[in-house]
């Protein structure tokens, strides 16, 4: 199995304080990973070293084999890494449609009558998406009138149209309804095996619902890593999260 992700003794120090230490974890191209950890373990931190948000101290990096440590945000994007933030960063003047278009294009300037001059691998790509998302019946809605689900599936939506291999997904169902959480399980366990996703995630019964490889991450450290069952039966996690 190819290695999308392989983070190799990542560190970053905050002034003496290691927000993540000595993290090593490969994550296999498509596959579908669950962080898990109290609050302060250091995992959004981790996925701001991923993603060149936060400038590692340690440690290194690769995707598909590339060393992508602490490079610029923006080169880490286009390199394949999609990042989705619990404020989903759509533009809320633009339709759902639109949105999408843009996110075909690379390019917010020119997104007008693009769908007229988009190639066919374009249009399939966002014809996917839309299936993907359940979004066909309000493709001409605009971004800022969606409800907070249909938001979130449109920036994933984007994530993928854009053509990210790999997506990080912090929290994605926080505020979410229990049927908006049930709807976001389904789109994530599609994606699985074409994209290699990573998901922090707190609510447990969602996260038994997708999980099958999970980290476990506690001071900064992995202090576990393997199936979701093992993992809920160690003692060692128990202590430091799923029993507090
Ligand atoms: P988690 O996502 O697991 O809740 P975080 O990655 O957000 O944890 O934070 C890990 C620890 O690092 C926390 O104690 C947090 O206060 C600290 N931290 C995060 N970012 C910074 C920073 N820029 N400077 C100093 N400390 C930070």
């Amino acid at each position: 199995m190819k290695a999308a992700l392989t983070i190799e003794g990542l560190e970053v120090d905050f002034g003496g304080f290691k927000a993540v230490d000595s993290m090593t974890t490969v994550i296999d191209d498509g596959e579908l990973r669950v962080i898990l950890g109290p609050n302060g373990a250091g995992k959004t931190t981790l996925m701001d070293l991923i993603s060149g948000k936060t400038a590692a101290t340690g440690g290194k990096v690769h995707l598909f084999g590339r060393d992508i440590t602490n490079r610029p945000e923006h080169e880490i994007a286009r390199a394949g890494v999609g990042r989705k933030f619990q404020i989903p960063s759509v533009f809320r003047d633009l339709s759902v449609l639109q949105n999408l278009e843009v996110a075909v294009s690379h390019e917010p300037r020119v997104f007008r009558n693009l769908r007229l001059g988009m190639s066919r691998a374009d249009r399939k790509r966002i014809d996917e998406v839309i299936d993907l998302t359940g979004l066909g019946a309000v493709l001409d809605t605009l971004a800022g009138d969606l409800s907070h689900g249909q938001m979130q599936w449109l920036e994933l939506g984007m994530l993928i149209t854009q053509q990210s291999k790999v997506i990080l997904l912090d929290e994605p169902t926080a505020g979410m309804t229990q049927g908006e959480t049930s709807k976001t399980a389904d789109i994530i366990l599609r994606l699985k095996g074409t994209h290699t996703i990573l998901v922090v995630e707190h609510d447990m019964a969602f996260v038994r619902k997708i999980a099958e490889k999970v980290t476990v991450m506690h001071l900064g450290k992995l202090l576990a890593e393997g199936p979701m069952q093992t993992i809920e039966a160690d003692p060692a996690v128990r202590d430091a999260y799923l029993g507090s």
